[in-house]
């Protein structure tokens, strides 16, 4: 591979190390931590591993950090008074309702759920409130994935400003605050989505490509402009040997890891972009570390918001 590689793992350690020191001096000033309630509903075990790695990183930085669980079974009146339970507690500043929500809540329930939240102590940025201030660029909670895209560019040395920035997604969690918030920094942006005729010459034209889509492989090395800056959102966990060939050839290191476990996970982004782009994230080990990383700063955020 010759693009640099944009070490988010390595960033994430960083940038906790930092915020240890001040979550200790909070503590000593305020006799209490900053706290974190995380809600899980159900037993999704991709949500269950996600869960254990904030849990963990709250511990590190020194947090107080508890796991709310709902039973699968439960109904969204239930969801919604521990929400409302966590709202009025003194103890937490965050609270982070972990994504996907059972299907048997109801196609609603997310969005009801997420609403019902805090703005103050809303660390994933999803409130509407938050959400229309990131758009009036006021927003002091945003989004934790963009906000660690954005971080992560910044001590990279890579310039937005002035910049062709193609954001693939237009999801709420990521792909629209990550192409405001490039917005706010005064990239030129396009968002493509699945209904764009010809995303692959859309993303030729960028200087940077945010790759937020699902897809394993998605993006190619023809859609990539030579020494163009490439993030890889992506989080695709491939069982399918077809799918992981035409990723990785034979001989591949992380092929013989999907022969070896069943599976491989992989970003958005195909392997063979590391031979045309200028920089690019690793999956596993770019992006996602980035987002607990942020998780943690929103919720330090949230904590002195309240007692100032
Ligand atoms: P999502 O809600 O499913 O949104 C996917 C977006 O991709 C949609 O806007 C969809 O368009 C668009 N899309 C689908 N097929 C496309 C295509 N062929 N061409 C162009 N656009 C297409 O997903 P998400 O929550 O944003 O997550 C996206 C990916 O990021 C997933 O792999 C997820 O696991 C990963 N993720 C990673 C982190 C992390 O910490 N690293 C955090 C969050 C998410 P429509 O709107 O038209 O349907």
């Amino acid at each position: 591979m010759s693009a640099r590689v944009l070490d988010g793992k390595r960033l994430a350690g960083t940038l906790q190390a930092e915020m240890a020191e001040e979550v200790a001096a909070f503590t000593t000033q305020h006799g209490r931590p900053p706290g974190l309630g995380i809600v899980l509903v159900g037993e999704d075990p991709a949500s269950e591993v996600y869960v254990r790695n904030k849990l963990r990183a709250a511990a590190e930085v020194g947090f107080r950090a508890d796991l709310e669980r709902l039973p699968a079974s439960a109904a969204l009146a239930d969801v919604l008074a521990l929400v409302e339970r966590l709202n009025g507690s003194a103890l937490h500043d965050g609270i982070l309702v972990q994504a996907p929500l059972p299907r048997a809540l109801g196609a609603e329930a997310s969005d009801q759920v997420f609403a019902a939240i805090a703005p103050g102590k809303d660390v994933d940025g999803l409130t509407p409130i938050n959400a229309g201030l990131l758009v009036q660029n006021r927003a002091t909670l945003v989004a934790c994935t963009p906000s660690g895209v954005i971080e992560l560019l910044d001590r990279e040395g890579i310039p937005l400003a002035g910049q062709r920035a193609v954001v693939v997604g237009r999801s709420d969690i990521v792909g629209k605050p990550m192409a405001l918030l490039l917005l706010h920094r005064d990239a030129t942006v396009t968002i493509c989505h699945s209904r764009t005729p010809d995303t692959a010459a859309i993303c030729r034209s960028a200087d940077l490509v945010i790759a937020a889509v699902g897809r394993p492989g998605l993006i190619t090395a023809d859609a990539v402009r030579p020494g163009a800056t490439v993030i890889d959102v992506g989080m695709n966990r491939v069982t399918d040997e077809a799918i992981a060939r035409r990723l990785f050839p034979d001989g591949h290191p992380r092929l013989a890891l999907f022969r070896e476990r069943g599976s491989v996970l992989v970003g958005d982004v195909h392997p063979s972009v590391g031979e045309v782009a200028g920089a690019l994230t690793p999956v596993p080990g770019g992006v996602g570390p980035l987002t607990i990383a942020m998780l943690m700063r929103n919720t330090l955020r949230a904590a002195r918001a309240r007692v100032a």
